[in-house]
């Protein structure tokens, strides 16, 4: 349609969106439908920040605040970077969104021009390659494989780097794949990132707090003070604190950089709901140890759907250490037909027929770049996903 801008062409939706209210609307149709599409966490939102939330709308918190955050959220914010990740801010160099994605979208769309590279390790997050081509550059996927447990490899960044790369996006743990890096691992890639000074690193930490089996989280800029400069610490409120609708993500960074995010944020939405921020503020100085309880069910749940996806047939799903996915690979499946005579030539076939025949909704490897695989979300109640599970082995079990 001509009337439509022409950025629009570029993009894709957001296919973790897309599954998501597919499922939505067959399970409103009547339909049997688990659902392992959208990465969002079964467990309530913790009671203190839901009274926070309440308290603050009694108090009359309802009007404009400061475009990127009230006060009292950037230093919590600052207190959290200095308690979790060793990274000392000052709260003018913390900006708050509405959403992780939004941070992200604006520190982008703040710093991008046409002919800019941005590496992304791939499989990565849907929407990463999307923001970075409506800002007019071109993401540049390097490929990581389930061999190095979909770690980038410092070889690999090395390579990617030319002069026209503007920023590295790091994630870990990672969505799709719940790949974690250890401290090693980072460091070998910050060893890469010190030799290129013009590179600026961009660090999705939204799933800092999902990490199991013992792994100690670490983030680039802590890693590496040489990089502090020129790091944008990108988290977020949505996973670990169970807030996903209440849509509060954040960054710490260098200075000009937050003043660019802010103004490109004046004109879009302004402030981030006022009273989630209280949330948030309450979220971030309270309580914290039913984080370690969702991490002992979530690790119980992962145990699980690894070990039945591995007894699927075609099926090969490797034991992640972070974030509530796995990302099996279907590469049995391929070329096969289902029981319905549905043929699959790619993993969209595959979770498109298995959603028709079994009801089980997931996201193909396609959009976060890595195929053919499939990425579940096992952030839902174990009975669902053994049901899901056994769906799986019974619809892989009767491709011919
Ligand atoms: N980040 C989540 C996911 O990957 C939520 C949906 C989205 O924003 O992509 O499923």
């Amino acid at each position: 349609m001509g009337f439509l801008a022409e950025s629009l062409n570029r993009i894709q939706p957001s296919a973790t969106i897309a599954v998501s209210m597919k499922a939505r609307q067959l399970k409103a149709a009547g339909r049997d439908i688990i659902s392992l599409g959208a990465g969002e966490p079964d467990f309530d939102t913790p009671e203190n920040v839901k009274n926070a939330i309440k308290a603050a709308l009694d108090k009359g918190a309802t009007k404009y605040t400061d475009v990127d955050g009230i006060p009292e959220l950037k230093a919590a914010i600052v207190a959290k970077f200095a308690r979790d990740n060793d990274l000392a801010y000052k709260p003018s160099q913390i900006s708050v969104g509405t959403g992780g994605k939004q941070v992200l979208y604006n520190a982008l769309l703040a710093t991008l021009n046409p002919g800019d590279e941005v590496i992304i390790p791939a499989p990565c997050w849907v929407s990463y390659a999307d923001i970075v081509l409506l800002g007019g550059a071109t993401p540049v996927f390097v490929a990581t494989t389930m061999e190095d447990g979909f770690r980038l490899q410092p070889e690999a960044l090395e390579k990617a780097i030319t002069p026209k790369t503007k920023w590295f996006m790091f994630n870990s743990p990672s969505n799709p794949t719940g790949a974690a890096y250890g401290l090693e691992d980072i460091k070998k890639l910050t060893d890469v990132l010190v030799r290129h000074p013009h590179v600026w690193v961009m660090t999705d930490d939204m799933y800092e707090h999902l990490i199991f089996d013992g792994l100690k989280f670490y983030t680039p800029a802590q890693v590496e003070p040489r990089l502090y400069e020129r790091t944008l610490t990108v988290n977020g409120l949505s996973k670990a604190y169970c807030m996903t609708g209440l849509r509060i993500g954040y960054a710490g960074g260098p200075e000009p950089l937050i003043n660019a995010m802010r103004k490109l944020q004046s004109q879009s939405t302004s402030n981030p709901t006022s009273v989630i921020q209280w949330g948030a503020v309450e979220a971030l100085n309270g309580p914290q140890d039913f984080i370690a309880e969702h991490n002992t069910e979530f690790a119980k749940r992962r145990d699980l759907v690894v070990s039945m996806l591995n007894q699927a047939k075609g099926i090969a799903c490797p034991k992640p250490q972070g974030a509530f996915y796995v990302y099996p690979s279907c590469a049995g499946a391929i070329g096969k037909t289902t029981a319905k005579g549905t043929k699959i030539g790619n993993d969209e076939d595959f979770v498109t027929a298995l959603l028709e025949e079994e009801g089980v909704a997931c996201v193909h490897g396609a959009a976060f770049e890595g195929s053919p695989a499939f990425r579940i979300s096992y952030a839902t109640s174990t009975e669902a996903l053994e049901e899901a599970c056994k769906r799986i082995q019974r619809f892989c079990g009767n491709l011919t």
